[in-house]
């Protein structure tokens, strides 16, 4: 029969075949880490999520506006996040974090706008 160690401390697992860990508390403690691990994760993207609405916010005081791609990346803007697309029926889509979003037009450039309400 082969040796199994435990996932939290290494040491061999006695027992059923199914067991993972050697004691309750290497399980507690692996799976607190996990949860911990999964929390600092969204952590991070919730705060480039929010950095990313307020850099459209600050560029938007009146409701709509149009900035350039280099202005939204010399804020610190990431393209790679955004909460949801909202998608016209005339196929623009919209991309946005939370209220603030942004359609792309020509080439480089963006129309921001705020939401009012939740759409779809
Ligand atoms: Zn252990």
């Amino acid at each position: 029969m082969e040796t199994r160690y435990c996932l939290e401390c290494g040491e061999p697992v006695h027992g059923r075949s199914d067991k993972k860990f050697c004691s309750d508390q290497c399980r507690t403690t692996y799976h607190n880490r996990l949860h911990a691990e999964s929390n600092e994760f969204m952590r991070r993207v919730n705060a480039i999520l929010k950095k990313n609405r307020n850099i459209l916010a600050r560029l938007n005081p009146s409701g709509k506006a149009k900035v350039s791609r280099e202005k939204l990346l010399s804020k610190g803007y990431n393209f790679n996040y955004h909460t949801n697309i909202y998608k016209t029926k005339t196929g623009n889509r919209y991309f946005f974090c939370y209220d603030m979003g942004y359609l792309p037009i020509d080439k480089d450039m963006f129309f921001l706008v705020h939401r009012q309400e939740y759409i779809g």
